[in-house]
């Protein structure tokens, strides 16, 4: 009861003070346009490495879908998930909290999002939206904590990706939905999640062909144990999976166009925000390795970012390295959009100002994963990445601007710069004020914990 109260100290203090805080945007022509009352659609499309996007310079056409959409939204360059893997990575996102303060870290079923963290979802209910979402992902549902302010968080039965149980799930509320109060729109598609099972990869694959028999059998997470591929795989295995990745890529974008569609139907694509996002990238061989979840470089990290916000246009920005948007923004860029009160104890901050094409202050970013046994963290700032094993207190240190693949490790010749950025990691991840973690231990569900053995966590490589 008193988590509840203290919650709900956290989550409204001040909203009911007075009319909203409206932000107005200079809309080219028609004049000043609020944006209070805008409904919100979140898209989250997994394990998406932004590099891979044709959208963001990837050399297959990998992104036709999103073509239109990005035409007329902000594409921000240098958009970065606060963990590897979906579960700290979207509690992150829900709470603006990072892995360690919100306690999301491990695979496990019973390791929840506590109900005493306050979730950016509960704000939207709170200010009288209906908040629905669709996930296919079994780790984003009710019984992870993550349902938390929606009126209905529907999870995916069975174990294969199917965007078009999303996109159906979505057509049929929007379709049905009662009209006079706005909505938030949270859709979670699981591919190009693997395995990778492209329904047409022929042109990707040209003539390539593998002869291996689990690359063939679309077993990747049988060739990786301890974040290590458990043997060497020929160049033409590597480039038969990664098209296979690539392929799964266009097919996805295309499947979520069907989104932009919709709105566009119901007549809502001006009263709407529309954000797309991933929880995380993939491993692709760049450090030796498949899949994601064991690293922290920025292949696991790197993720597209892009907001349609009526009145405030179309750009990229983000470009230069420091301006960094975070998944930890998400929540206090929305909250600002929207009017609603800021969250004292929010890590990240409002990106408005970036998305208006203005320049900010920069911040670190900081990302986290503790899995199978490891524990690590990293973080950078300006043009410095430090990844600090704390197990083994292992460090690594890259040079971003002179070595962005992160492949020379400098940490023996740069002393001073991994005691300074350990201390900024130190000071990133204290507890903030007010925030208890309660609750962050339920029920092992052992249904979910099949439907996530089926797509490669909980130890079944
Ligand atoms: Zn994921």
């Amino acid at each position: 009861m008193m988590a509840r109260r203290m919650k709900r100290f956290l989550s409204l203090s001040g909203i009911f003070a007075g009319p909203l805080l409206a932000l107005t945007t200079s809309c080219s022509g028609s004049g000043e346009e609020s944006l209070s009352g805008k409904n919100v659609v979140i898209i989250v499309i997994d394990t998406l490495r932004a590099d891979h996007l044709s959208l963001y310079g990837y050399g297959r056409e990998t992104s036709a879908g999103l073509s239109a959409f990005a035409e007329d939204s902000i594409v921000v360059e240098s958009s970065l998930a606060n963990a590897p893997w979906t579960k700290p990575s979207m509690a992150s996102m829900f709470t603006s909290l990072y892995p360690s303060q919100h306690g999301v870290v491990e695979e496990e079923t019973s390791n929840r999002l506590a109900d005493s963290l306050l979730t950016f979802p509960e704000v939207f209910a709170e200010q009288g939206y209906q908040v629905i979402g669709f996930s296919e992902n079994p780790h984003i549902s009710k019984g992870r904590g993550f349902a938390q302010g929606f009126e209905r968080l529907s999870l995916k039965p069975g174990f294969q990706a199917d965007s078009e149980w999303v996109l159906s799930g979505a057509k049929k509320w929007l379709r049905t939905r009662e009209e006079g109060s706005p909505f938030l729109l949270y859709l979670h598609f699981l591919d190009p999640h693997g395995p990778y099972e492209p329904k047409n990869s022929s042109d990707f694959l040209g003539n390539l062909q593998s002869e291996h028999k689990l690359v063939k059998a679309g077993l990747v997470g049988k060739l990786v144990k301890d974040g290590r591929l458990t043997e060497e795989l020929s160049q033409t295995d590597r480039d038969y999976l990664i098209a296979l990745y690539d392929a799964e890529v266009r097919e996805i974008t295309q499947d979520v166009s069907q989104v932009f569609a919709m709105l566009q139907q119901h007549g809502l694509s001006d009263d709407t925000i529309v954000l797309l996002t991933s929880d995380h990238g993939e491993e692709l061989f760049d450090h030796g390795s498949l899949k994601h979840g064991y690293w922290l470089f920025d292949e696991a990290l790197h993720v597209p970012m892009i907001w349609r916000i009526p009145g405030l246009g179309a750009r990229h920005v983000g470009t230069a390295r420091e301006q960094l948007v975070r998944h930890i923004d998400v929540a206090p860029t929305l909250f600002e959009l929207l009017g609603f009160e800021a969250q004292t104890h929010f890590q990240g901050r409002s990106v408005v100002p970036l998305l208006r094409g203005e320049s900010m202050p920069p911040v670190p970013h900081l990302a986290e994963s503790s899995w199978r046994g490891i524990n690590r963290q990293a973080v950078r700032d300006g043009g410095w990445k430090l990844i600090v094993d704390e197990l083994s207190g292992r460090a690594q240190l890259f040079d971003l601007d002179s070595d962005p693949s992160e492949t020379i490790d400098l940490a023996a010749e740069q002393p001073d710069q991994v005691a300074r950025l350990r201390e900024l990691l130190f000071h990133l991840t204290r507890m903030p004020s007010g925030v208890r973690v309660e609750g962050a231990r339920g029920e092992v569900d052992v249904e979910a914990e099949d439907a996530l053995r089926a797509i490669g966590y909980l130890g079944e490589e």
